[in-house]
């Protein structure tokens, strides 16, 4: 019996190291620090992560004060409904988690890629699950070819292959250049990228009528994700989730 037991304790501990193997980055992803250890984000950097993880909003992934059981939706969302179906995010954006999101946004830093995808399968669970096809926000071509890398492709064909859920990277195009979002008011955002996208012909066969995932690094104030929402429903889209590695929670923290 005792020895059950131990064994049980063995096997228990031994699923708790993969975890954290499986949830830590094999590197420091904010302090650079090598070697601090096994994982250098440290245990520190680490626990200032807010992951978004307990009771939220079943629409926009923002955190519910008080947990209302599955489905609850906030005052905002039952206020002026968003276009897509379900929102969720790994985690909050804020001054503790932004150098993560920035290093892989601005530097194109990769190596986070794997936690970062292990993280968002955390968050999105059934959205993923039910999810027929997977999709990500594109840049305009313009700015592609002169940053040479989209991160919510990277971030999208992550979650695709830990999921196996199919994905079409280019399933989306921008159809005019548009000013970055960065520094503008919400109104402004939503102006800013009204008609900006458009789902190919091409893909139009994959996307009707479908439950699509779409996948961007973060969500500020939705207006990029609204509009990529609208496309894929003219295209025919049936359902449309949204799932993004970090949500802005305060609005004093919408500096991206
Ligand atoms: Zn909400």
């Amino acid at each position: 019996m005792a020895r059950d037991m131990d064994h049980e304790r063995r096997a228990a501990k031994a699923f708790l190291r993969q975890a954290a193997d499986f949830i830590w980055p094999p590197r420091s992803l904010v302090s650079r620090d090598r070697g601090a250890g096994k994982g250098p984000l440290s245990p520190a950097e680490f626990s200032r992560i807010r992951f978004l993880d307990g009771a939220v909003c079943d629409r926009c992934g923002m955190p519910l004060g008080v947990d209302t059981g599955a489905g609850g939706v906030c005052a905002a969302c039952i206020a002026r409904p968003p276009r897509w179906n379900r929102a969720r995010a790994a985690f909050v954006y804020d001054p503790q988690s932004r150098r993560l999101v920035l290093d892989l946004k601005r530097s194109g830093r990769r190596d986070g890629l794997a936690t970062f995808g292990s993280w968002m399968m955390r968050a999105g669970g059934a959205l993923i699950v039910e999810a027929d096809l997977i999709v990500p926000v594109p840049l305009h071509y313009v700015r592609l070819a002169g940053r040479g890398f989209n991160q919510s492709a990277w971030l999208a064909r992550t979650v695709a292959r830990l999921s196996g859920t199919p994905m079409r990277v280019d399933a989306l195009k921008r159809t005019r250049r548009t000013p970055t979002q960065g520094g503008l008011s919400a109104r402004a955002r939503k102006r800013n990228v009204a008609g900006a996208f458009e789902v190919r012909k091409r893909s139009v066969p994959f996307v009707a009528g479908k439950r699509v995932l779409l996948v961007d690094d973060v969500l500020t104030t939705g207006a990029t994700l609204s509009a990529c929402v609208r496309a894929l429903k003219q295209a025919g889209a049936h359902e449309v989730d949204v799932l993004v590695l970090a949500r802005v929670v305060r609005e004093t923290d919408v500096t991206i």
